[in-house]
């Protein structure tokens, strides 16, 4: 009787301490601001099975999604022997046998405890051999004290089964062939009988001390993720990835100035952080050596929300406060300054999350506090301020925003005089980019010959307002979309064709929330349908053009999936492409996104342009780098030119391979 007793005090103790720690990493969330994330619920649970079931994100690095797929998978089998030592012990009888608890379970267990150590024994050497960058930063002690628990917990178990087949009569020893041999073994030192019966009550004690002591540990560790991880999933954000909050307009203040304004999403994100360092290892930014890195960003935000006197156990450029900084609580002082604006918002780290942590929409939203409280660069100061006056960043007339069209030997439509089919949205760079004009009239050229009936805004279009609302100045994003749904909305055409990216992605995915919905086409997609429906040539058909690598702008391609009009274009056009490793979703930013392309170098290191064209050369065979974006444009001939390699690769747009 005794025993029940001692189990159901010190579970008493156990569970009251571990509960007690629990509540406190809990207690914000209950009093955070809600969101809606209990729709689509099928839609949610099904996401379970590729991001929990299957590892998706996780094998993306096939070494780490192995072992963590034999440490998740053995976790499963291995809670029916918890349940076994926990009922076993609290009720005299208790047994598993009747659903196999001495036949196939107890096979399970101990082929499971084999994959189980082999995996702790990867994630050994992982953490102490093999050292990824991506782990710089993280909590080394944290991830050992559990690798050590689990050692615990998986050698006590099996202990307990080899000394109790030790001691003979153990109905499932037939089923047990690690714990058997282990019991000949511990026969041959001499443990038989009532030694071995002893031997295996005291590893009982040691086995369920050593799950305790894990529930306890858990709750105050970065293993908070073992509970946390399958609810932040099926909470994931599954709405339009392009689409940014819209504050409430009656709001006070729509930015987020204190880590405890957050949603209890977001906080729940912060405490699902496994500081697995994947995110960190795709920012453009932190390997630009910008001062962001945004796992030590999520991880400072939960420290900050654990203890509002924040003692940071990372030591990372983020947890440096602005020098002469007076924003409060979060921005300025948890997260540095320097370190939001570094930001390009290539959602590069969300896309490789295993765990669908949000944090581009937390920088934003913190942006929009350093934009109330009037803390921008002044880069950025002089963008707004060029948009606030001219509807551009150029600092150039409206009158002058189809001065392009002059270099074209034929007129194009005014949309707003005139029905088309297509309206072009050209975007600023695409309109008054001097580096970037001569493919927008090659555009031109190649809608003209295809017969496609299109018109242009002319002096009524406005920069978008994408990186402006990326920026965090929702205002001034405000502005300049009412102002093109107003010049749209006087228009009358069937879609919306653009050449940029960004603009594609406040068109299609911003606008709506505004009540403006088009149908919005990329200009590889409208070139792309023009050559199958036999309305452009395709160029050369027979020999291969030569061989090209092809850069997947961010707001194309992960934000909108924009991944195969381009290559299917060039696949058409004879091309041989060659892809750099980080391509698609894991394509790497070009550095100018989010307002970037609006600030200086200070700090960087190596320009992600430039670390993108050495990639490119790395192939070997590649001449051409194509792009699909006015930016890219920009930003790639600028790194070819400062790398000095114009002899050993070309930057061309999409449209000039029709050449
Ligand atoms: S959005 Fe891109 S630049 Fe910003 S933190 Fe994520 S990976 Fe880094
Ligand atoms: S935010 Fe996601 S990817 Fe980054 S360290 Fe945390 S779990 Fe890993």
């Amino acid at each position: 009787m005794a025993k029940p007793l001692v189990l159901a005090a010190l579970m008493l103790l156990a569970f009251s301490f571990a509960g007690y720690r629990f509540f406190l990493r809990l207690r914000p969330m209950f009093s955070a601001p809600g969101i809606d994330r209990l729709d689509h619920i099928g839609e949610r649970l099904w996401g379970l099975v590729p991001n929990v079931l299957l590892h998706r994100r996780l094998l993306n690095i096939r070494y780490s999604g192995i072992l963590h797929a034999m440490i998740f998978s053995s976790f499963i089998v291995l809670f029916t022997a918890i349940v076994q030592a926990f009922g076993s012990g609290l009720f005299p009888g208790f047994s598993l046998a009747p659903v196999g608890g001495n036949s196939v379970i107890a096979l399970l267990q101990d082929v499971f405890a084999v994959v189980i150590m082999i995996g702790v024994g990867m994630a050994f050497y992982n953490r102490y051999v093999i050292k990824p960058a991506r782990f710089k930063g993280s909590n080394n002690k944290d991830a050992t004290v559990i690798l050590i628990l689990v050692t615990g917990v998986v050698t006590s178990m099996l202990l307990e089964f080899s000394f109790h087949i030790a001691a003979g009569g153990d109905p499932s020893a037939p089923w047990r062939p690690l714990s058997s041999t282990i019991a000949r073994l511990l026969e041959a030192l001499g443990f038989e009988g009532e030694s071995a019966d002893r031997a295996a009550h005291v590893f009982y004690w040691v086995h369920v001390c050593v799950i305790l002591s894990f529930l306890t540990y858990i709750p105050g560790s970065k293993h908070l993720h073992m509970f946390a991880a399958i609810p932040n999933i099926f909470l994931r954000n599954i709405g339009p990835k392009g689409q940014s909050r819209t504050p409430d307009p009656k709001a006070a203040h729509i930015g987020l100035s204190d880590v405890r304004a957050l949603d209890w999403k977001g906080m729940l994100d912060l405490y699902s952080c496994t500081e697995c360092g994947r995110c960190q290892a795709a920012c453009p930014a932190y390997a630009a050596g910008l001062p962001l890195s945004p796992k030590i960003l999520i991880m400072n935000m939960r420290d900050a929300l654990i203890d509002e006197t924040v003692t940071h156990t990372a030591t990372a450029p983020a947890a440096v406060p602005a020098a002469g900084s007076n924003l409060e609580a979060l921005v300025g002082s948890v997260i540095s300054e320097q370190t939001l604006w570094s930001c390009t918002t290539c959602r590069a780290c969300m896309e490789v999350c295993p765990l669908h942590i949000e944090h581009v929409p937390k920088i934003i939203d913190m942006r929009r506090h350093m934009v109330e409280e009037g803390h921008v660069t002044p880069g950025i100061q002089d963008a707004m301020a060029s948009f606030q006056q001219y509807g551009n960043s150029f600092k150039k007339p409206p009158r002058m925003r189809a001065k392009w069209t002059s270099g074209l030997d034929f007129k194009i439509k005014d949309a707003r005089k005139e029905e088309v089919d297509i309206l072009w949205f050209v975007g600023d760079y695409a309109s008054y980019d001097p580096r970037v004009q001569r493919i927008t009239q090659t555009v031109a050229r190649l809608l003209q010959k295809a017969g496609v009936d299109f018109g242009i805004l002319y002096d009524a279009e406005q920069n978008s307002g994408n990186d402006v609302r990326r920026v965090g100045d929702e205002g001034l994003f405000q502005t300049l979309s009412e102002h093109n749904i107003e010049a749209l909305g006087n228009c009358s055409f069937k879609r919306i064709m653009t050449t940029d990216p960004h603009s594609l992605n406040a068109l299609r995915q911003e606008y709506p929330a505004q009540g403006a919905e088009y149908e919005v086409v990329h200009y590889t997609q409208l070139l792309l349908e023009l050559m199958r429906e036999g309305k452009i040539a395709k160029a050369a058909n027979e020999k291969v053009q030569g061989t090209v690598t092809y850069h997947d702008p961010c707001y194309l391609g992960r934000y909108n999936n924009g991944f195969e009009p381009p290559r299917q274009i060039m696949a058409e056009l004879g091309y041989k492409l060659h892809e750099m490793a980080r391509c698609r979703e894991n394509s790497f930013c070009c550095g100018a996104g989010g307002g970037r392309i609006w600030q200086d170098d200070t700090g960087v290191k190596e320009r992600p342009s430039e670390n993108r064209i050495r990639e490119a050369l790395a192939l070997g065979d590649a001449t051409i780098f194509a792009v699909a974006c006015p930016k890219d444009l920009v930003m790639y001939t600028a790194a070819v030119q400062s790398l000095a390699v114009e002899d050993k690769i070309q930057v061309k747009d999409i449209a000039e391979l029709f050449a």
